[in-house]
Formats: C-alpha cells, structure tokens, sequence
C-alpha cells in the first residue's frame, strides 16, 4: 500500500526547479526517510500475499490446479469438474487478469497496478487517470494511455457505469493478436451462439461509435493500413461480447459508513474494479455455490466453500444467492442477464431465504470472534479460519441449515480480510 509517497514528492519537486536555497533540507529529508523505510519494513500492506496453488497445476489453465478439469456439458459449454475431492477452503485457482478498469474509489487506486494509493499523482496530459508513482504513469502511457488519454472522459461519457466496455477499449489498446492473450480467446467457445442477435446490435453499435473515436482523436492508426483498421474493430467488438458476459468485479473491504443501518462489523465488501478472469468464467453458476472468491489485489483467488466430491461440478453465484433472494427473483435476474434457467439444489427444491440477522449468532465463540474481526484483524482472521473449516464439514450434510450458512459466512470474511481492504484514513 503507498499511503504516502513523500520520497517521490521531494524527487518531483527538486526536478522541478525547487528553489536552490531551499533544497538542502529537502534532500537531508529524503535521507531520513530512506533511513526510516529500511528500519520500518513495509508493514502495512493492502493485502496479504495470494496463497499457492495446493498441487499441480491444470494442463488447460496455467492459473488453475490439478483438481479441476474442463468438461463438456449436455448444454454443450464447457464446465469445470472436480478431479478428487476437493476440501472445504482448498484452493482451485489463482488467477490474475489479462487487465483490468477501475469501477470505484478511483482516487484511492493506482490505475496501472491497482495498489492502493492516497496520494496519487495525475497523467500529464489530463486528471483522469492516477497513478502511484512515475514508473506506473510511463508505464501506462507507453502500453495503452497514450491512445487512451485523448478520448476517455468520451468513453466514460458513453458506458456510464458500464465498466466492461472500457475494459473491452483497453484490451484493444494492449493486443495486437490473439497469441498475445490466448486464455481469453478460449472464452469465444462458450460465447452464447442462440442469443447473438440480442446483443449484436449493442456490440457493434458501440464498436462503431468506439472506432470514430480512436480514429478521429487518437495516433493510433497513424501510418497503420486498413488490414490493421479492420482487426482493431473485429478484436475490439470480439473483446466488447466477451467482457459483456465475462467481465468480473474486483472486492475490496472499505469502511462501513452506512448511517442508521445495524453495523455487525465496521467493513463491508466494495466491487472497485472490473476484470476477465478466463479460468473463472468456465464455472457455472448455482445459488448455493460450492466455490468462492477473494481478491489479492487484481488477482482472484477460488476455493472450496464446502465439500466438493470428485466428478462434482465446481459452482460459482453470478450474483443471486438462496439466502438472500427469493427463486423468483434468482430466476429472472439470471434469464435476462445470462439468459440461464437456474437448476440448481436450491431452486429445483425450492430452498428457504435465510435471514441472517445478527442475533442469530448463538454461540458465545462466534459472538467473541465477530468482537475481535469487527475491525478487520489480520491476525484473528488467520486464527480463525481453521474453526471455521471444521464448523462448515461438520453442518454441511444438513443443508440449507443457519448454522452452515453462519460458518460459511464467517470463513468467508476471514478470506475477506486477507484480501484487499482499505483502512480508514
Ligand atoms: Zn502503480
Ligand atoms: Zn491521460
Ligand atoms: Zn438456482
């Protein structure tokens, strides 16, 4: 995390004519705080470091393990299935994506590598893109901003809180070619063939309004021959479909500052950028999902939420869960954003939502725990996590059952905390 980046500042203001008389103290100011980093270490970090993949890794996906292989469905999409048991919190993938946009708190993020920054420093050439430090902003520019900057306050204009079609430009920007990004491609195999016409007109729509911009406003097509024109749109409309379904958000904890509302923990959980996370996007979705995810950083992390025995496919929620939303409302969501009829345990039995209200929390261990992870703690989430492994294979032949939920619940937050969080200021 750069919560301050004073070096950095004293570097920029002696390149910028600083008045000579002056820079003596600024420079023995410098040295004190290379003095103090070295002692110091860097001890507070965004995030703890992503875990490794428990085994071998999946020969398909890079990012995945062994446990896991792709498997075609009777819906004709490729799956993922268990290879083995899979235990309750183990590992599946840890994956980083090819790239990523911001979607909130884009004052506290660096742009390029997404580390959180309070004090960030603007491109030279506008204000909307921030970075945490020179070799962040060059880098930036040389990859994708130099065609970005001239047209992104448009862009933003155009997608609103459409995040996905900015990720779909700057995929653009970065690959020339398929080979540069293989992994994505892999996703055209699952691109929903019977509802094409449903979103052809958006994606080449906003294709075309995309193209006038980058070639009215930007150097990119300078010198560059039509053939090269024409497989910028036909891989910025492919990368527009793809990111419309795929496109997945980025979690961080921040702050919970929600006046009037009961505050169980002073955290609550914020989708603060948006990603294409290949692997991911191969799992299907139920609404009592058997896999979760946390966030180190821009990578996704997936593990076991209860038992996954072998042959078993590996689930993800798109968004509804059972316990939060009634069947009619997972089932409308999900026809008319993924065009899926969900079939899954809960909802071809017909589960009960769970209210999961704070007095519900009966035993006297977990009332002392939600006491000590209130603020976010590292360390008790790390204690923790065991008990609530075991607390989750002792219930999890019952459900739905509360108490499952409720250990679910907590071992999800003790993940949580591990991941991205951003502190009070
Ligand atoms: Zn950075
Ligand atoms: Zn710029
Ligand atoms: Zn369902």
């Amino acid at each position: 995390m750069t919560m301050f980046s004073p070096r950095q500042d004293i570097n920029r203001a002696l390149s910028n004519n600083y008045p000579e008389h002056l820079k003596r103290s600024l420079i023995d100011r410098r040295e004190k705080l290379l003095a103090l980093a070295g002692a110091a270490g860097d001890a507070s970090g965004h995030h703890e470091p992503p875990p490794p993949l428990p085994d071998e890794r999946n020969p398909e996906f890079e990012a995945a393990a062994a446990c896991v292989e792709l498997k075609l469905t009777g819906e004709s999409k490729r799956r993922v299935f268990a290879t083995r048991d899979i235990h309750v919190g183990e590992v599946i993938s840890v994956e980083r994506p090819f790239s990523f946009t911001l979607a909130a708190a884009d004052l506290y993020h660096c742009h390029d590598c997404f580390e959180l920054c309070y004090n960030p420093i603007p491109c030279d050439s506008c204000s909307q893109s921030l970075y945490c430090g020179e070799a962040c902003k060059v880098s930036a520019w040389d990859k994708y901003h130099k065609y970005e900057c001239p047209i992104l306050i448009s862009l933003k204009n155009i997608v609103g809180k459409h995040k996905a079609f900015l990720l779909a430009v700057k995929m653009s920007f970065l690959i020339e070619d398929e080979s540069q990004a293989s992994d994505v491609y892999k996703l055209t195999e699952n691109l929903d063939k019977e509802h094409i016409r449903d979103e052809l007109f958006t994606t080449a729509l906003v294709t075309a309004l995309m193209f006038h911009l980058v070639k009215k406003y930007t150097t990119k097509f300078e010198g560059a021959t039509r053939q090269a024109e024409e497989k910028f749109k036909e891989l910025l409309m492919l990368h527009l479909r793809i990111c419309l379904i795929h496109a997945a958000g980025i979690d961080e904890l921040c702050p919970n500052v929600i006046d009037g509302e009961h505050r169980l923990l002073n955290f609550r959980s914020e989708t603060v950028g948006c990603a294409l996370f290949p692997f991911y996007s191969f799992l299907g979705h139920a609404c009592c999902p058997n896999v979760f995810a946390h966030h180190h950083g821009v990578t996704r992390v997936l593990r076991a939420i209860r038992t996954i025995r072998k042959g078993q496919e590996c689930l993800v929620s798109y968004g509804p869960y059972y316990i939060e939303h009634n069947k009619a409302d997972r089932q409308s969501r999900l026809l008319s954003q993924y065009h899926l009829t969900c079939k899954c345990r809960a909802c071809v039995d017909d589960w009960p939502q769970l209210d999961l209200l704070p007095y519900q929390v009966t035993s006297q261990e977990d009332y002392a725990f939600l006491g000590d992870i209130r603020n976010a703690s590292v360390d008790v989430a790390k204690s923790s996590i065991h008990r609530f492994i075991d607390g989750v294979r002792y219930f999890e032949d019952l459900e739905p059952y509360m108490d499952l939920t409720l250990q679910q619940k907590m071992l999800s937050y003790c993940y949580d905390v591990l991941g991205n969080k951003r502190q009070v200021l």
